[in-house]
């Protein structure tokens, strides 16, 4: 099928919407008619060739996608057409050890429909589905079934900032509850993560950024402090340190306030994607006697089928307030304008929407 899709042509290019031809479902592939997709700071990055070196261009972009089942391969087995699905950017297999032992991010054998994209012949390559366009196709095993009570909007942000954010508390950091905590960085992963201190029980969950509106929307969010760093830190830190500090801004300073400010013993959990330059220097022996664990975490670990459901029923019994991480919608036609939103830090998630 043709469909229209914002396309980046070459690394530093504004995306800009064009007409790509679509084939269609393998087996395994579901076409998903794009309804919703937010814009995170990953697609930024890329697009401006910040991420790791030798990715594709021309690229959609576009990986926090809902929308709606167009058509679906003979093999698929979980969906059928009209089902609402979100997207999960895992893209996995399901079967290779990383997948088994329960890290799906980290799959060995990636299942990206192979050729989806083209113009004149010619591949366009599709990250993640590449959900700024009218139609995406995506394996099965990367689809989740939500509810067609849950809005789109909401269902669009499960894919990343909701999944990376909770997901990073859930299976990363495992914050139990009365344990206190620091989330610095207040984007939609930011936001996400605080929610999750929140509904993980935490005694304390103090919210760190430069921007006074995202600062007001973690107090929302049930925040017990919400400050900028620097002076104003000193009278809201932890005597003894955080049992727990998350870092979602992907910034080397902040992943160094991270550590300093957890507890000996504690859990440092680094979620923020920095620069692909970009090296973290601590204390080393500091570091090693104060006996604080320092992870990693790419998209919260999510494991689609476990998580999302768990998160859409967290959010259908209100104990999510998802609908307040989307501060704009735009149309498709307006990818250029939501992507300067989000590089200027406006608002949480600015979502493109197809009719
Ligand atoms: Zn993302
Ligand atoms: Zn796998």
């Amino acid at each position: 099928v043709r469909i229209a899709a914002a396309v980046v042509e070459a690394p530093g290019a504004d995306p800009a919407v064009v007409h790509l031809d679509l084939r269609d479902p393998g087996p395994t592939e579901v076409l998903v008619r794009v309804r919703a997709a937010g814009v995170c700071h990953s697609d930024v990055a890329y697009a401006r060739g910040d991420l790791e070196q030798g990715l594709p261009f021309p690229v959609v972009l576009g990986h926090e996608t809902a929308g709606v089942v167009e058509a679906a391969g003979r093999g698929v087995r979980s969906l059928a057409v009209g089902d609402h699905v979100v997207v999960a950017l895992t893209q996995h297999c399901g079967h290779c050890r990383m997948c088994e032992l329960g890290t799906p991010m980290l799959c060995l054998h990636r299942r990206v429909p192979p050729g989806a994209l083209s113009r004149d012949g010619e591949d366009v390559y599709a990250f993640a589905g590449g959900g700024f366009a009218e139609a995406a196709l995506v394996d099965e095993a990367s689809l989740v079934q939500v509810p067609k009570d849950v809005p789109f909007d909401v269902a669009a942000i499960l894919g990343c900032a909701v999944a990376t954010g909770l997901g990073a508390v859930r299976n990363i950091a495992q914050i139990q509850w009365g344990e206190t905590a620091m989330v610095i960085g207040l984007g939609g992963v930011g936001l996400s993560a605080v929610l999750g201190a929140v509904v993980a029980g935490c005694s304390r969950v103090v919210a760190v950024d430069v921007d006074e509106r995202r600062r007001a929307a973690a107090l929302a969010l049930g925040a017990t402090d919400a400050v900028p760093p620097g002076e104003a830190l000193g009278p809201v830190l932890e005597p003894g340190g955080f049992d727990q500090v998350i870092e979602a801004a992907g910034r080397v300073e902040a992943m160094q306030l991270a550590v300093a400010a957890c507890r000996r013993g504690g859990t440092v959990t680094l979620v923020g994607l920095p620069h692909r330059d970009a090296v973290l220097t601590l204390p080393a022996a500091d570091f090693v006697v104060s006996q604080r664990r320092l992870l990693g975490c790419v998209t919260g670990n999510v494991r689609p089928a476990v998580d999302l459901p768990d998160y859409v029923r967290l959010y259908q019994a209100g104990r999510l307030p998802l609908d307040s991480l989307v501060t704009s919608h735009l149309p498709l036609s307006d990818v250029s304008e939501a992507f300067r939103r989000c590089a200027a830090g406006e608002g949480v998630r600015t979502i493109l929407t197809n009719p």
